[in-house]
């Protein structure tokens, strides 16, 4: 039985987008993947709201947080961590041989913009790492009061926008952001395998005075090539080619801000579901509309509760890592229609009687 994802990634693909990756292969280093990865590039400028520099590149948003690691950070990163995410930023930075301190929030707490603006006053940063919503708690953090802080510092700001792109609207350039990077498998409704990033001036300014930047994720080598508006290795053609497809669905058919409002109303039915049966985990406030974080506080049991969804066609996304048992999340990004939310909702009730 095929089953709908609720998970936070991957997310179910819409058949005439998955139906995209199995068109004729072209050659890398022709005019039609020129005109592939310019078209793209364009469609990405406007999701991201930005003009600076694109780099889509044949991994996972994995890969990228790697990237912008290797490419900005030369003296010292300030890793901002509030969830397991912005925790990996940090093994990250560490184990490229970086130096980094890492600014500590309690799980489940946003990104506080004040106690931010003291630790980059007393340390010597050339870079912050900021998930901008964490997955593992569904807390997503104010960019634009964080960007406050963080144009009043020589930093270069690097954000993770995994689990929000596409879902939730991210002013890339308004907000100040150097790099900012986002997997397709999560609120852009692709399979996984391919990510993107943006790369201020700043950002690649930058790269040109940190050494040892490696090859594959090299961005001034990723530059060198969009030049020429070819990539330096063999990208993931059939990714690209249904990035394009679904990036003019978005932009053409759904429009932007339609995507985002159909996102906030997801958000909102889940919250008052949480509310009446739970209790969300994070604050309100901060509760993300891509994905609802929500207390366990009756005790079900949830691999029960996940082995009844699966018979019914649905696979439930329990808590990430240490909040596993403690709470349980409810992914609503991508294409997930509002109808098939209710729906899933509704099936919970059942299984659960509530
Ligand atoms: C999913 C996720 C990642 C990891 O993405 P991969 O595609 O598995 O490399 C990183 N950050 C956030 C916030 C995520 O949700």
């Amino acid at each position: 039985m095929e089953k709908k994802l609720f998970i936070p990634g991957p997310v179910d693909v819409s058949p005439d987008v998955a139906e995209q990756m199995s068109r004729p292969m072209i050659s890398h280093r022709g005019k039609e993947f020129s005109n592939l990865l310019e078209n793209s590039t364009e469609k990405l400028k406007k999701l991201m709201f930005t003009d600076s520099n694109i780099f889509i590149s044949t991994s996972s948003s994995t890969g990228l947080m790697e990237a912008a690691v290797r490419n900005c950070v030369k003296t010292k990163c300030l890793n901002v961590v509030n969830g397991a995410f912005s925790d990996r930023w940090h093994e990250i930075t560490v184990s490229n041989g970086k130096e980094a301190d890492i600014l500590q929030f309690d799980w489940g707490s946003a990104v506080i913009p004040g106690i931010l603006d003291e630790k980059l006053s007393k340390g010597d940063y050339d870079a912050v790492t900021i998930v901008h919503n964490e997955t593992s708690t569904g807390v997503t953090s104010q960019l634009y009061e964080i960007s406050e802080v963080i144009k009043n510092y020589d930093v270069i700001f690097l954000v993770d926008t995994v689990s929000s792109m596409g879902g939730i609207k991210i002013e890339v350039e308004k907000s100040g952001i150097d790099v900012c990077l986002f997997g397709v498998q999560k609120a852009l409704a692709l399979p996984p395998g391919l990510s993107v990033c943006s790369m201020s001036g700043k950002a690649l300014e930058k790269a040109k005075t940190v050494p040892d930047r490696g090859y594959y994720f090299d961005f001034l080598t990723v530059m060198k090539y969009w030049e020429k508006r070819q990539s330096h290795i063999t990208p993931s053609i059939p990714h690209m080619q249904a990035l394009d497809y679904q990036l003019g669905k978005i932009l053409d058919n759904e429009g932007l801000e339609n995507r985002f409002k159909r996102h906030g109303e997801m958000g909102g039915l889940t919250r008052t579901w949480a509310k009446k049966n739970f209790e969300l985990f994070p604050d309100e406030k901060y509760s993300s509309n891509t994905v609802t974080c929500i207390k366990n506080d009756k005790g079900i049991n949830c691999d029960e509760l996940k082995q009844k969804l699966s018979e019914r066609g649905y696979v439930f996304s329990d808590g990430y890592g240490k909040l596993a048992g403690k709470t349980f999340r409810i992914a609503h990004m991508g294409d997930r229609t509002v109808e098939e939310l209710r729906n899933y909702l509704d099936t919970i009730d059942e299984i659960l009687d509530l």
